[in-house]
């Protein structure tokens, strides 16, 4: 028998509630950049770094030219015009990874092409297309009727780059651009913060492992594979605990031992204030710390965090679209920060509501939603199908989540919103 609840009470029904930026920056204040270890350029794409990497040399570190032609000294050319041709000697040719001989003389051409380097003594590239060459064999000849200006067609030393340019701050994460400018500068191994090892757990009496049959009653535990992409996603290494039943003692002994091992752990379902809901219990009554037990927001207002040994449990809603928002909006940037990311939290941008929106609320609410351009160019976005908070099909269909702050009346299309991107889907 399940004792008589008092509402008035009983600490469960009477949370202590925080806004979600209260609520993140709670987390984040606890948060710092893990271990580091030094790993293969070819995989450190995704990763985020864990030292400062600079320009040990300016970029080009040799004057290149910018096209297939001639290399010249403008001066030679300063008297050329239609009626006065200036004839050079072609000494030469440089190929790309090629250097000339010698240094370029007076009334002397050098044949170049695109990305070799401009012999010494030459100050501009003449486009192969403006020329012709004459001269008969054995003596190689160009005919020019026009002056060129120094500097044409060729990247001085330094121009893109110069030496000691902050090139991957600490704590970026490692893209395509930053991955050529750590070849650039010759970082064949690359220090990078550790992966966090994030062990996932959902609890509840109803679940069923993936292979099972369904049953009455019963469902498949689809939140722990939805939390295990969202970690990847965030740089983490998820970890799939078995599930385990609403039964506290059970939780609690999975959950300690986790703790010990892993660098975060996520827990979905019994957070709320049902008899079965253990995570309440389990997360006021322990060793560690509570952040907070209660959000303003919806869906997963009784997300909870605590902390254990500077180590974050994330106790997150069960209900899908809850779970899926809780992570986002939690822990997400806590496993960046781990990684050393400088502002991981989540990035908000404003749009237009295509539609109206009538639920009422005091607490803000995040709707999945689809953003898109209209013809002028401004950012609108609508609802990704049903809002059911327990929708799961949405969640693959959006890629956004809508801020609808705490309002008492029905929001107007065209009324401009929060908007926070998921990443590129499709
Ligand atoms: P709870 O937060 O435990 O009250 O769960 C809220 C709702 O989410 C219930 O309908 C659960 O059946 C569902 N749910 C809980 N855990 C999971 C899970 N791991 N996978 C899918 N649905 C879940
Ligand atoms: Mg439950």
């Amino acid at each position: 028998m399940t004792k008589p609840n008092n509402y008035a009470t009983d600490p469960k029904f009477n949370r202590t509630i925080i806004s979600v930026q209260e609520a993140q920056s709670r987390v984040m204040s606890r948060m710092k950049a893990g271990g580091v270890e030094f790993i293969p350029l070819e995989e450190a794409y995704g990763r985020h770094a864990a030292a400062t990497v600079r320009s040990d040399v300016p970029v080009p570190h040799f004057c290149r030219s910018m096209m297939d032609g001639y290399a010249v000294r403008a001066a030679d050319l300063a008297s050329a015009g239609l009626e006065k041709p200036v004839r050079l000697r072609v000494t030469e040719e440089v190929a790309c990874g090629t250097v000339a001989s010698r240094s370029l003389r007076p009334g002397e051409a050098v044949r170049i092409m695109t990305g070799a380097q401009v012999p010494e003594g030459a100050d501009a590239v003449i486009k192969l297309e403006e020329t012709t060459e004459c001269g008969s064999a054995g003596k190689r000849e160009l005919e020019l009727r026009q002056p060129v200006t120094e500097g044409d067609n060729l990247l001085p030393v330094g121009v893109e780059i110069e030496q000691g340019e902050l090139m991957v701050g600490s704590g970026r994460r490692i893209g395509a651009g930053e991955m050529a400018l750590l070849a650039m500068f010759g970082c064949a191994t690359v220090q990078v913060h550790r992966r966090p090892r994030v062990a996932i757990l959902s609890t509840g009496h109803e679940l069923l492992d993936v292979s099972a049959p369904l049953e009455p009653g019963k469902i498949r535990n689809s939140n722990s594979f939805m939390l295990a992409a969202q970690v990847r996603e965030a740089g983490g290494i998820p970890h799939l605990l078995p599930h385990v039943p609403d039964e506290l003692e059970r939780a609690k002994s999975v959950i300690m031992e986790a703790m010990k091992e892993f660098d975060a752990v996520v827990t979905t379902g019994g957070v709320s204030v049902g008899d079965y809901d253990v995570m309440y219990d389990l997360t006021n009554n322990w060793s560690g710390e509570l952040l907070f037990n209660k959000v303003a927001m919806r869906p997963g207002s009784p997300t909870t965090v605590g902390l254990l040994h500077g180590k974050p449990l994330f106790a997150l809603s069960g209900n899908p679209s809850a779970c899926y928002v809780g992570f986002e909006m939690f822990v997400r940037p806590a496993l960046l920060r781990m990684q050393g990311a400088h502002e991981p939290n989540p990035h908000r941008m404003t749009a237009a509501l295509m539609e109206p929106f009538a639920k009422q609320d005091r607490f803000e609410r995040f709707v999945r939603g689809n953003y898109a351009t209209d013809e002028n160019g401004n950012l609108t976005v609508r609802l990704a199908g049903i809002d059911m908070s327990n929708a799961t099909i949405t969640i693959r269909d959006a890629d956004c989540l809508i801020c609808i702050p705490p309002t008492n009346g029905v929001m107007p299309a065209g009324t401009r919103v929060d908007i926070i991107p998921l990443r590129l889907r499709r």
